[in-house]
C-alpha cells in the first residue's frame, strides 16, 4: 500500500484536482490520500480568526462567505446530480458551522488556540470531501474519513503531538478495512483530535506529517509527497533563480534540510518514516513522470558536494555570557532549561569559554527568556539574523568539504559557524541581508558548472 499526499497548490483549482485523479487512477492498487486544504485556505481561516478576536464579526462572515463559494466552485468536479447535490450540501454543512462559530467568538472577542484549530480545520475537512467526491465521479472508489477520528493528539493546540499506539489503532479500525477493500480512503491532513474529540492541529505544514504518521501506521511501502516542484532542490527556489532537483538523499539529509528551511518537507515527515524505514518520495503533480527525490535510510555519499544547501530566515540571535566569567559546571543546563520552560526550539547553538549563543525563530516568549536568563548571564539579541546550511553525508567523509563550504563564504560576516554532532553539516548564521549572496555562492561552487554534484539532475520545471 502506498500513501499519497497531496499539497495545497495540487489542489488548489477544478484542474489541479482532475490532475490528482488522473495520478491516483494511474496506480496499480488504490492508495491512501491525505490532502491539504485548497492553497491559501489556510491562511484565510486564520485571518477569519483573527477577525473574530478583534470582533469584526461582520469582516469574518464575509471572509467565510468568500471561502464557502471557492469551495462550491470546486463542485464541478462531480458531474453526476446527485453526487454534485451530495457534496454541496456536504459544503453547506461545513461553513454553515464554520459561522455559527466564528459569530459566537466574535460576539466575545476571544479566540483560544483551542477555537483556533477548530477554525483551521475546516480547511482539510473541506478538501477532503471534495476529493473524495471527484475520485468517486471519475469511476475510483473512494470514501471521506474525517481525520480527526484517526490521529488522535495531545491538547497542545496548534503544535499537536501525535498518539502513535491511538492512531494505529485507528488506522487498523477505520481506515485498513476501506483500502483492503479497493475503496480509496481521503483523509484530511494537518487535522486531529485529542482522546475526547476536541479538534487539534500539527502547526502549519503539517499535512507532510500527517502522511507520514499514516504511512507508519499502515505500514506503507512509500510515503509519496505530491508537490508544486519537481522534488527536493538543491536550494530553497525563491532564493536562488535555478536549483536542480536532488534524486536520492538520506533520511538524516533530508530531516536537515527540513529542519534547516526546506519547506518542501514538514520537518517531523522523516520521524515516522525512520523508525518503519519506509522510502518517501517527493513528486511534481504537475509534472507526474518526473523522477522526483526518493529519501531512504542510506545513500552513497557524494565527495564533491553536499546533497543540498537550505535557509531559515527571520531568526533572532541571543548571546549569553557568563555573569561570573567562566562557564560555571551546569550553567548550560540552566540556559537550556529556560527555552524548554517557554517550550522554544532552538536551532543553532555555539559557545565559547564563558559564553553560549543560540538562534530562536519563535519569539513569542522572548521577553520573559531574555528576563529568565538575565538573573545569571548578560544577555544581548539580534533580530534580522538567518541561518544558511550545507548538509550531506559527504561532509561527514570528507573534513576538507566543510573548509570548501566556508571559503565560499568568505568576505561574508558570519555570526555563528557550527558543525552538528552527525558532522552531516555545517551551519553558519549571517545578516538576512547577506543570505541571498551566501547562498548563490554556495549554490555556485558546488551545484553550477563543472564540479556539480553526481547526485543533483537538472530541474526542467
Ligand atoms: P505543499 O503545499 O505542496 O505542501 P509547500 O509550499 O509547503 O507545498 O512546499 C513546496 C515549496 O517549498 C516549493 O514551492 C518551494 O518554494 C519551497 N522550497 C523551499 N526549499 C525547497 C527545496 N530545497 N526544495 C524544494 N522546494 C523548496
Ligand atoms: N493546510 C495546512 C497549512 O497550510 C497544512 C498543510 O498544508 O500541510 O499549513
Ligand atoms: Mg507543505
Amino acid at each position: 500500500m502506498i500513501v499519497m499526499k497531496f499539497g495545497g497548490t495540487s489542489v488548489k483549482d477544478v484542474p489541479a484536482v482532475r490532475r490528482l485523479v488522473e495520478i491516483v487512477r494511474a496506480q496499480a492498487r488504490p492508495p491512501v490520500l491525505v490532502v491539504s486544504a485548497l492553497a491559501k485556505v489556510t491562511d484565510g481561516l486564520l485571518e477569519v480568526a483573527r477577525l473574530a478576536e478583534r470582533g469584526d464579526g461582520g469582516g469574518a462572515a464575509q471572509a467565510v462567505r468568500a471561502l464557502h463559494r471557492r469551495h462550491q466552485e470546486m463542485a464541478a468536479l462531480a458531474s453526476q446530480p446527485r453526487r454534485r447535490a451530495e457534496l454541496l450540501a456536504a459544503l453547506e454543512a461545513l461553513f454553515a458551522e464554520l459561522l455559527a462559530i466564528v459569530h459566537a467568538l466574535a460576539v466575545i472577542e476571544e479566540v483560544s488556540p483551542r477555537s483556533a484549530d477548530t477554525i483551521a480545520a475546516f480547511g482539510e475537512l473541506a478538501s477532503s470531501r471534495i476529493v473524495a467526491a471527484a475520485l468517486e465521479d471519475a469511476g475510483t472508489p473512494s470514501r471521506f474519513v474525517d481525520a480527526r477520528q484517526v490521529l488522535i493528539t495531545d491538547a497542545q493546540h496548534g503544535q499537536a503531538q501525535p498518539d502513535r499506539a491511538k492512531t494505529d489503532e485507528r488506522l487498523r479500525a477505520l481506515v485498513l478495512p476501506l483500502a483492503a477493500s479497493g475503496v480509496v480512503p481521503v483523509l484530511g491532513g494537518f487535522i486531529g483530535s485529542t482522546g475526547t474529540g476536541i479538534t487539534t492541529t500539527l502547526g502549519r505544514g503539517g499535512s507532510d506529517y500527517s502522511a507520514a504518521l499514516f504511512g507508519a501506521g499502515l505500514a506503507a511501502e512509500e510515503i509519496q509527497i505530491w508537490t508544486d516542484v519537481d522534488g527536493m532542490l538543491t536550494a530553497d527556489p525563491r532564493v536562488v533563480e535555478a536549483p536542480r532537483v536532488v534524486p536520492r538523499l538520506s533520511f538524516d539529509e533530508a530531516s536537515e534540510l527540513a529542519y534547516f528551511g526546506a519547506k518542501v518537507l514538514h520537518p517531523s515527515t522523516i520521524l515516522p518514516a525512520v523508525g518503519m524505514d519506509i522510502p518517501v518520495r517527493i513528486l511534481n503533480s504537475q509534472r507526474p513522470a518526473a523522477e522526483g527525490t526518493r529519501i531512504t535510510r542510506s545513500v552513497e555519499p557524494d565527495g564533491e558536494a553536499p546533497a543540498a544547501i537550505a535557509c531559515k530566515r527571520a531568526v533572532t540571535r541571543i548571546d549569553i555570557a557568563s555573569s561570573r566569567m567562566l562557564m560555571a559546571y551546569g550553567f548550560l543546563r540552566r540556559v537550556f532549561e529556560v527555552f524548554e520552560r517557554f517550550r522554544t526550539p532552538v536551532d543553532v547553538v555555539t559557545t565559547s569559554e564563558v559564553s553560549v549563543s543560540v538562534t530562536i525563530d519563535d519569539r513569542r516568549a522572548l521577553d520573559d527568556i531574555v528576563a529568565e536568563l538575565s538573573a545569571f548571564a548578560d544577555v544581548a539579541c539580534e533580530d534580522g539574523m538567518a541561518i544558511v546550511c550545507a548538509v550531506g553525508e559527504s561532509l561527514r567523509g570528507d573534513a576538507r568539504l566543510a573548509t570548501r563550504v566556508l571559503g565560499a563564504l568568505e568576505g561574508l560576516p558570519l555570526a555563528m559557524v557550527s558543525q552538528g554532532g552527525s558532522r552531516k553539516n555545517i551551519t553558519v548564521v549571517l545578516r538576512d541581508e547577506d543570505v541571498k549572496a551566501a547562498m548563490e555562492r554556495l549554490h555556485r561552487r558546488f551545484f553550477e558548472g563543472e564540479t556539480t554534484s553526481a547526485r543533483a539532475t537538472l530541474a526542467r520545471a
